[in-house]
């Protein structure tokens, strides 16, 4: 197992010695004899404990530690005063700043070792708690299958944006996307191979994707893209392109199994309009698609102020 990095903080050499004699067959250390080094250390270096000693010149121990606390990166890296003064204040204040254990000098040596291996132990189970709860986060809002956000999150999310894009009066548009004819392709060459197809559009339209659209699988061969900051007519362009590039792609399964189909799609915005959610631009949007797939398929129709635009 990897060795934990403590780094010791002190501005006295015989301190740094003994703590470096006692830890240094368990641990990976750093040593910083100032304030301002300790924090430049912390930001520079992985570090996963800090020995901090109060009485230093330039930038005390609370300073070095009110400032690791402030910053995102390094707030949750446990901190161990170690320290000669043994008065309640400075104990008190010591956990105000954010120290998680308070040991005074001289230390005893068993004491010292088995507190810090504690500190260690709490600190990755934290660590594995907010992994686990990013991984669940992220579960919860993509689709297993191709890996795009799912409609859970489309529908969380796009609240959000509509609110930002009607408050900062910029354009929004949406479009919808649906596979055409895809229960032949289902019907003739069964369920995995329609699987894989699905993911191969997938990936193409994270492709297509620029960096603040959100793109969804909406439905089984549905899916949905939210284009902050374009207008309709910008989605057109988008949706043509989408449209063009799946006609004119052969997807290759297999030597002899190789696939062409095409897709149709609806376009829409809110622009000019007083309506109060994303919702109505998406009935509008699929009002376009169902248009689109009435009059032949493979087709970008666009439905603002509910006429169509081809
Ligand atoms: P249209 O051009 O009108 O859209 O025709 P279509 O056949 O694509 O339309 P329809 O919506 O009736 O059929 C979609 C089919 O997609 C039905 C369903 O069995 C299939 N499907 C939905 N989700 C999945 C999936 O995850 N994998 C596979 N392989 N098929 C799926
Ligand atoms: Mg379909
Ligand atoms: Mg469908």
């Amino acid at each position: 197992m990897q060795k934990s990095t403590i780094l010791i903080v002190d501005d006295t050499e015989t301190n740094i010695d003994i703590l470096l004699e006692l830890l240094s067959n368990k641990y990976d250390l750093l040593v910083a004899v100032d304030g301002t080094t300790a924090v430049e250390t912390v930001l520079s270096e992985k570090i996963d404990l800090i020995l901090l000693d109060i009485m230093m010149p330039y930038m005390d121990g609370f300073e070095v530690c009110e400032s690791l606390k402030r910053l995102k990166e390094t707030k949750d890296i446990p901190i161990i005063f170690l320290t000669a003064k043994t008065d309640e204040i400075s104990i008190a204040k010591a956990y105000e700043v954010g120290g998680i254990d308070y040991i005074s000098k001289p230390f005893k040596p068993i004491e010292l070792l088995a507190r810090i291996k504690t500190q260690l132990k709490v600190k990755k189970l934290i660590d594995n708690l907010k992994r686990s709860k990013d991984e669940l986060k992220l579960l919860a809002s993509t689709d297993s299958m191709t890996k795009l956000y799912n409609r859970r999150y489309f529908s969380k999310v796009s609240e959000h944006i509509f609110d930002l894009a009607k408050r900062d009066k910029v354009p929004l548009s949406v479009i919808l996307l649906d596979i055409d004819k895809f229960k032949d392709i289902n019907d003739t060459y069964g369920h995995n191979i329609g699987d894989e197809i699905i993911i191969k559009l997938a990936n193409k339209l994270k492709e297509h994707q620029r960096k603040s659209d959100i793109v969804c699988r909406y439905g089984g061969e549905e899916f949905v893209l939210l284009l902050p900051n374009t207008s309709s007519e910008g989605a057109m362009t988008v949706a043509n392109k989408i449209k063009e590039e799946v006609e004119n792609t052969t997807t290759d399964i297999s030597d002899d199994i190789k696939i062409k189909f095409t897709v149709s799609l609806g376009v829409s915005d809110i622009e000019n309009r007083s309506e109060n959610s994303i919702e109505a631009a998406l009935i509008r949007a699929d009002k376009a698609l169902y248009k689109a797939k009435e009059t032949g398929r493979n087709k970008v129709i666009c439905n603002i102020l509910n006429k169509d635009i081809n």
